[in-house]
Parts: C-alpha cells; sequence; structure tokens
C-alpha cells in the first residue's frame, strides 16, 4: 500500500507526485500507461514537438467519432501516453488564462479560493522565467514583475526571431483599435496581440516529467510504475452510506495480469480528460442507462461523467507569401532540418528551440455584433476572449492534414480558434436560461473492455454563436493582413478561405476545422451540493469517498488559455489542498 496513488503521470498527475512526496512524510506511487519520456528527440526538440503526435508510441493515437457539424468528418485526437502526459507532446504555448476564466470558476463553485487573486500566487511556485534560447533583448516583451524566476519549470520567450514577427508587432500600431498590443497577458487581462510564452528553457521542452517528476525521482518515498494501465478503481468498502474507493486494478496490457493496489490516503485520478471518465465509467461510476448499455454495474450514478466536453475549435488559414522569411523550407528539406537540427544538438539554438509561432492574441467581437441580440454573450468576462489567434510562419492544416496547395510555395498561418464555444449544456446552466440545451462533446465507453478506446464525440459547431465567432474571426484576419506591413509580403488566401459570403465562410470552416486539443469538463467540478458535476470544489469525487480528480477533466469550461498551464496551476492548488497548506 501507499499513502496516495496517483493514476496518471502527465501534466498533474507529476506536480502531485512531487509536492505530495516532497516533505517524505507521506509514501506516493505513480502508475503511467505509458512508457518514459527520455532519450526521445521527439520530446526535447521544440520545432519536432508537432511531430510526436499523432500515431506514434507517445500517443494514444485516438480519432474523434464523425462530427455531425464539420461535414462528417473524423481526425486524429492526440493526448500523450508517456511520462509527462500531453506536456510532454503538446505544443508548448503557456500561460495561465483570463483572471475571468478562475472568477467564474469560484463564482460556479462558490470556493472562492479559485479566484484569480488566489491561484495565482502558485505561479510562484510553478514557473521559472529563463532567458530565451538566443538571448535576445526581452524589453517590452513582458513584463518581469508578474513572473517568478523561482519556481519548478523553466519557461522562456520565442528563442529564435522569424521574420513577420516586426510586421506582427507594425500592425498592432497601426491596427491598434481592434488589435492592441499586450505586453503580456499573464496580468489576466488577455485581450490583444502578445509574445507567446513557451514551456522551453534552454532550447529544450520543459514537461511535468523533465521537471517536477525528475526533480523528485530521487525521493525513495516516490515510486513511478510505467507500462502500468489503470483498469479501474475498486470499491474498498462503505463509509457514511457512500461507495469508497480507496484501491486501483492495473495491468501491463491485455493480455497482462491484474494487480490490485491499495491508497491507505487517497486514489488521485489524473488521466487526463478523456482518460479520467474512461476510468471512472470503467468503475462502476457514471451515468446508469450508459453503463447498463456497457454490461457494467452502476456502483455510482453519476450523469455527468463524460459529458460537457468542451474545447477550441480551430480553423487554420494560410495565405501564400513571397519573400524567404517563411519556414516552410525547414519543414520540407531535409537538408535545411539536418543543419537546424546540429545547431541544436551543438548549441540549443536555432529555428528549432522554437515552435515557428512567435506572437499569438485574444480577442472580442464588437461589443456591437448581431449575434448578441439572440445569444447572451458567453465569454468568462468583458476582459475575456470569443476568440483566439495564432500567426504561425508556415503552412499549417492542423489535423485535418490538407497539404498546401504549391508544395515549394511560402505560407504564412492565422489560426482561428474560438475560445468561448457555446455548444455545451453548462452554458445554459450557468446563464439559468431556457435555451436549448446543448450537450456539448463526450466521452462514453465503446465496451467494458479497458484497452479499447472509448468514443470521443468533441459536438464542435452546434451553435450559430460558435459559427458566427468563427466567420467574424476570420474577416479580422483577413483586414489584419490588409495593413500596410504585409502589402509587400502577402499574396492570396488559400483555398475557401477567398470567400467572403457567410455561406461560404461556413462551408471552409466545416471542410478543415480541427481542434487545439483542449478537452475539458467531463469530470466537471460544481457546487458540493448540486447534483450535476462529478467533483465538488475540493476535487473530492461526488458521493463517493477516498478519490480526488486532478487534471484538466475537471475544469467547468475551456479557458482563455492552451490547457496546459491551467492545469498545472489547478495541480498546484490541488496538492496545496491535500496537504493543507
Ligand atoms: P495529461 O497530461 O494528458 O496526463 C494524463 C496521463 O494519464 C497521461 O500520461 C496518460 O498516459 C495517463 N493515463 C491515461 N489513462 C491512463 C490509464 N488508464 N492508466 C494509467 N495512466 C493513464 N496545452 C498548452 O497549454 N499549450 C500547448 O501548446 C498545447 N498543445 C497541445 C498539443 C497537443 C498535440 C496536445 C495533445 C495537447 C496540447 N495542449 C496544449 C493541451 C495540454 O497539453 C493538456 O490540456 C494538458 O497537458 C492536460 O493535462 P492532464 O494532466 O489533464 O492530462
Amino acid at each position: 500500500t501507499y499513502d496516495y496513488v496517483i493514476v496518471g503521470g502527465g501534466t498533474a498527475g507529476n506536480v502531485l507526485a512531487a509536492r505530495l512526496s516532497e516533505d517524505g512524510k507521506n509514501s506516493v506511487l505513480v502508475l503511467e500507461a505509458g512508457g518514459s519520456n527520455e532519450g526521445a528527440l521527439v520530446l526535447e526538440v521544440p520545432f519536432l514537438g508537432p511531430t510526436a503526435t499523432p500515431n506514434t508510441v507517445f500517443d494514444w493515437n485516438y480519432t474523434v467519432t464523425p462530427q455531425t457539424n464539420l461535414d462528417g468528418r473524423t481526425f486524429p485526437y492526440p493526448r500523450g501516453r508517456v511520462l509527462g502526459g500531453s506536456s510532454s507532446v503538446n505544443y508548448m504555448v503557456h500561460h495561465y488564462g483570463s483572471s475571468e476564466d478562475w472568477d467564474r470558476l469560484a463564482r460556479l463553485t462558490g470556493e472562492s479560493s479559485w479566484s484569480w487573486n488566489s491561484i495565482k500566487r502558485y505561479i510562484a511556485r510553478h514557473e521559472r522565467f529563463v532567458p530565451p534560447a538566443d538571448n535576445h533583448n526581452t524589453t517590452g516583451q513582458y513584463i518581469p514583475s508578474i513572473h517568478s524566476t523561482t519556481g519548478v519549470l523553466p519557461k522562456s520567450l520565442p528563442g529564435w526571431s522569424n521574420g513577420i514577427d516586426q510586421r506582427i508587432v507594425a500592425t498592432t500600431a497601426e491596427l491598434a483599435s481592434e488589435f492592441p498590443f499586450n505586453e503580456d497577458i499573464t496580468t489576466g487581462n488577455v485581450l490583444g496581440i502578445t509574445w507567446l510564452q513557451c514551456a522551453i528553457g534552454g532550447g529544450q521542452r520543459s514537461s511535468s516529467a523533465t521537471t517536477y517528476l525528475k526533480n523528485a525521482m530521487g525521493r525513495t518515498n516516490l515510486d513511478v510504475l510505467i507500462n502500468a494501465t489503470v483498469t479501474k478503481l475498486v470499491r474498498t468498502g462503505m463509509s457514511g452510506g457512500r461507495p469508497c474507493f480507496k484501491a486501483v486494478q492495473f495491468a501491463n496490457g491485455p493480455q497482462g495480469a491484474s494487480t490490485v493496489i491499495r491508497a491507505t490516503k487517497e486514489v488521485i485520478l489524473s488521466a487526463g480528460a478523456i482518460g479520467t471518465p474512461q476510468i471512472l465509467q470503467l468503475s462502476g461510476i457514471g451515468d446508469r442507462a450508459e453503463l447498463t448499455s456497457n454490461s457494467i454495474e452502476t456502483i455510482l450514478n453519476l450523469p455527468s461523467v463524460g459529458k460537457n466536453l468542451s474545447e477550441h475549435t480551430l480553423v487554420p488559414n494560410s495565405w501564400l507569401v513571397q519573400g524567404s522569411e517563411s519556414l516552410d523550407n525547414l519543414r520540407r528539406d531535409p537538408a535545411a532540418a539536418s543543419a537546424a537540427l546540429s545547431e541544436w544538438q551543438a548549441n540549443k539554438t536555432g529555428p528549432f528551440t522554437d515552435i515557428g509561432t512567435n506572437m499569438f492574441g485574444f480577442l472580442r467581437l464588437p461589443a456591437n455584433a448581431s449575434i448578441f441580440e439572440t445569444t447572451p454573450d458567453p465569454a468568462s468576462g468583458p476582459t475575456a476572449a470569443h476568440w483566439e489567434v495564432l500567426f504561425s510562419n508556415f503552412y499549417a492544416s492542423g489535423s485535418a492534414a490538407v497539404p498546401p496547395p504549391n508544395p515549394n510555395g511560402s505560407y504564412i498561418t492565422a489560426v482561428a480558434a474560438l475560445i468561448s464555444p457555446t455548444s455545451r449544456e453548462l452554458f445554459s446552466i450557468c446563464l439559468h436560461t431556457a435555451m436549448n440545451i446543448i450537450q456539448g462533446g463526450t466521452v462514453k465507453l465503446a465496451s467494458n473492455n479497458p484497452f479499447e478506446a472509448p468514443h470521443i464525440d468533441l459536438g464542435l459547431l452546434a451553435s450559430e454563436f460558435d459559427r458566427f465567432v468563427l466567420r467574424e474571426a476570420i474577416r479580422a484576419l483577413k483586414r489584419f493582413f490588409c495593413a500596410s506591413p504585409w502589402t509587400d509580403y502577402v499574396i492570396s488566401p488559400v483555398g475557401g478561405l477567398a470567400g467572403d459570403a457567410d455561406a461560404e465562410l461556413d462551408a471552409y470552416v466545416r471542410s478543415i476545422a480541427t481542434t487545439v486539443f483542449h478537452p475539458v469538463g467531463t469530470a466537471s467540478m460544481s457546487p458540493a451540493h448540486v447534483e450535476w458535476g462529478v467533483v465538488d470544489p475540493h476535487l473530492r469525487l461526488k458521493g463517493a469517498e477516498g478519490v480526488r480528480i486532478v487534471d484538466a477533466s475537471v475544469f467547468p469550461f475551456v479557458p482563455n488559455a492552451h490547457t496546459a498551464g491551467p492545469t498545472y496551476l489547478l495541480a498546484e492548488r490541488a496538492a496545496s489542498l491535500i496537504r493543507g497548506y
């Protein structure tokens, strides 16, 4: 037995492993389905990050179900299956969201300690801001006083200057009212275009495995077992009329023998927004009708398990450009890539220290947008965004894998992402409206076989609001590239981007949209007394004893952020809740 058994050595799981073992008083076991992250170049070199998935040994290799509102398309849906979890395979964008995301969480749960003012203290414990790989002068690119240089995870500004960066900055000056420059979104105000901060230190990826876990590995009170797939939580008795799950069952594969291990204090589920609801359902915790249809006995009827999945829909918009500023060549010319890799290996400098995206931003619909006549504003607050843009210095097609029209062309891609989706059930609950309740995405078992992938339906773009935002985002980006810094650079939009009528833009979006891989909400946090939701504001599984859930699945709303940063802060907060500091 151990005091704590942590299911999943991913982003959040490794924070807990480190924090719960650091005072030496508790014994901790981490069970991770994947293998070690060590020695894998694609997990270390930032520019190669996008090649770590899909369809690799580091990925769960999920595919989404046919998406009704995306022309019935399916596409790969990566999740890290390796120590570090998705922090080992993600694109390393690193920030914490809008202050209003956290304030809404505090309001929704009735627990003020989730508010931004309370949560932001964990930034100091978490991050270690370090100079960028190229050591450039970062004055005006971030606000040092709101960052920490003493936390665990090295992060930095971009380490390789992209030719387009200065054009973007110049456009924020020319079109300041629509695209203001924001010096640093870590203030909690995300609106505007800003320099990207990444989980990169010394030119290398920082994951929860290279930081929290690595620092803790020498401790005798911490054990980490890899290739250990948890197949269910095991009921160990009843406590106060509630089922107690203080043990887990795991195996090293479909043919492997099952082992049960007990936790004297708690089992902590950190298997991520897909793995966590899957394990709960396999354990008889979920929607009774769904469990029964998979021949699983219901121990705890919690209908919200696996529901309310919320995501950022992504539309990669590319323009053909001239000149030699784009990095397309680096992605298609083996000699150029090999030279960049050699430089990275020798000095940890050069384009491979970077993800090729140096600036991004968060933006709102105009206040007088017609959609607000029929839909209440779903943003987390008046300074939170409806959409996001990421400027990539090459052709990018998201996971729809559409090849560039000219394989030798040079491109710029402005990815638009929907930040405040309404295609979800909670939106209606929170606004106390009688609006149509749209279920949102779901994670449902395909069968009671723990080694079979669940059905993942993202339920994207089910509402007119969501489609409206993406149309307006695309139109705004077209205005962005009409500014004078681009006149000698941008040639023409690619493919269906050229259209402008609503129907044309909707068809274009349906044909190429995928996601940013930010699922949340499948084990949502909710006030202790309400029936919907899966965990209480202290992250304890509702209606049960002995289990806490600590990962991205507990966020009821997808934040104004790439979700790793918020997940790290959540895990830091969870550690302090559990240890009582
Ligand atoms: P994870 O980090 O996924 O951890 C879950 C862990 O549990 C994994 O290690 C998994 O193998 C393990 N596990 C699951 N099931 C079991 C089981 N049955 N038994 C044992 N172990 C199990 N976010 C950003 O902030 N910036 C980005 O640039 C970014 N880019 C992304 C790109 C990609 C391709 C992906 C996939 C994600 C990206 N994200 C990004 C999202 C972000 O990485 C995740 O939201 C975050 O890491 C989730 O953390 P987690 O702890 O909830 O889950």
